[in-house]
């Protein structure tokens, strides 16, 4: 197989993992909400991984709602507490994921107000401008614990903190993060937060938000009791015994991984920044310790990405969810890049089982493919070197 560097747009399922999930596919699929054996021993699972999950991000266990991942937690915590507000302001930033961004969008058309704030070069959104914006009918404030084109991690416990004093609800779209860096939604200050399994070595379709204890917020789905009434729908338990057992996973062994991860980050960047022009964006914020989003000037990175992809090497420009569009990133854009240089960025997301072999090849191959798309470029001709701003 080749190399793998897209973890940002999602994981493998670790053989662990699969593991524990395997039985409830085969021998205990009861629905968990039946009053029999097969029932409660499903319904016992699901309070183990409701239990894992809760500490990985250091809530209440009765603060976890199991939804079908990052997008569903994301539209219900901005949905649920519009419909209880009935109107009002929500603030978010512009570099948000599209499961804000798009919901954030749909509740100005019932009548919200919102507020994108802008990011400074580095990516991330200044806590005083969070401060500014607030109003009198701010509802709610949004605001993603770590880019998914970037990495780079946003002052999540300053903006919490600046929302608790003004008695403004705070959520965090924490679907890169968790499981990646430490959190703690209580010390943190965070009232709610969205998670998905499938960004830490767990499966697809299966995610969570965290509702903070007497945060009021609308029915998400209509239907059975399941999750106190609020999100109805039969359980996925397979997916959330694997969501639980990723967390469980993600908590033992985090340290190590980030080391890990760094390492192979700090060996890329040191060498891609060697190209002509070359630099990483966000590159002096605090970043996720696996992401890596360098520019190379002058070339499209869907060529390089193209030309990557026939040596059995994974990469991504921008988000998974956006590209097939060339279209350059907004994140890039919302950072100050020219639409030359975001159209020459390229995500290169490093995972566990990534090794210093592969950095190597990897490293070898895209010193070999920008120098001949550059090469092949009048734009890079033309430039001067430096970043390009708008
Ligand atoms: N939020 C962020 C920051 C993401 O990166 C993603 C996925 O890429 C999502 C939300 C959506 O998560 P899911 O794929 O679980 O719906």
């Amino acid at each position: 197989m080749g190399i793998y560097l897209d973890h940002a747009a999602t994981t493998y399922t670790d053989k662990h993992v699969l593991d524990e999930m395997r039985p409830y596919f085969e021998n205990v699929y009861g629905n968990a909400s039946s009053q029999h054996s097969y029932g409660r021993e499903a319904q016992k699972a699901i309070m183990k991984a409701r239990q894992q999950t809760a500490a990985l991000i250091g809530c209440l266990t009765e603060e976890i709602y199991f939804t079908s991942g990052g997008t569903e937690s994301d539209n219900w915590a901005l949905k649920g507490i519009a419909e209880i507000a009935g109107k009002g302001h929500i603030i978010t930033t512009s570099v948000e994921h599209h499961a804000v961004l798009d919901t954030c969008d749909y509740l100005k058309s019932r009548g919200f107000d919102i507020t994108n704030l802008p990011v400074d070069p580095m990516g991330r959104v200044s806590p005083e401008s969070v401060a500014q914006a607030i109003r009198p009918d701010t509802i709610l404030i949004s605001v993603m614990f770590a880019n998914n084109e970037t990495g780079v991690i946003m002052p999540i416990a300053e903006i919490a903190k600046i929302a608790r004093r003004n008695d403004i609800l705070f959520h965090t779209d924490a679907v890169q993060a968790v499981g990646h860096v430490p959190i703690d939604a209580k010390t943190m200050d965070i009232d709610m937060l969205s998670l998905s399994a499938h960004k830490f070595y767990g499966p697809k379709g299966a995610g969570a938000l965290y509702i903070r204890q007497g945060v009021n917020i609308g029915r998400f789905m209509h239907g059975g009791a399941h999750e106190k009434g609020l999100r109805a729908s039969t359980y996925n338990t397979p997916g959330i015994v694997g969501l639980g057992a990723a967390a469980q996973l993600a908590a033992d062994t985090m340290e190590q991984n980030t080391r890990h991860e760094r390492m192979l980050t700090g060996r890329l960047a040191d060498e891609l920044t060697k190209l002509p022009g070359a630099f990483i964006n966000g590159g002096e914020a605090e970043r996720l310790p696996g992401h890596l989003n360098v520019t190379f000037p002058g070339i499209e990175a869907e060529a390089l990405m193209t030309y990557l992809d026939l040596e059995n090497i994974a990469v991504s420009t921008g988000s998974a969810c956006s590209s097939g569009s060339f279209k350059p990133s907004y994140v890039l854009r919302a950072m100050g890049l020219s639409v030359e240089d975001a159209r020459g960025s390229l995500r290169i997301s490093i995972g566990r089982e990534n090794n210093v072999e592969q950095i190597d090849t990897v490293i070898k191959t895209t010193q070999a493919a920008v120098e001949r798309l550059q090469k092949l470029s009048p734009l890079f001709a033309q430039r001067k070197g430096g970043k390009t701003h708008v």
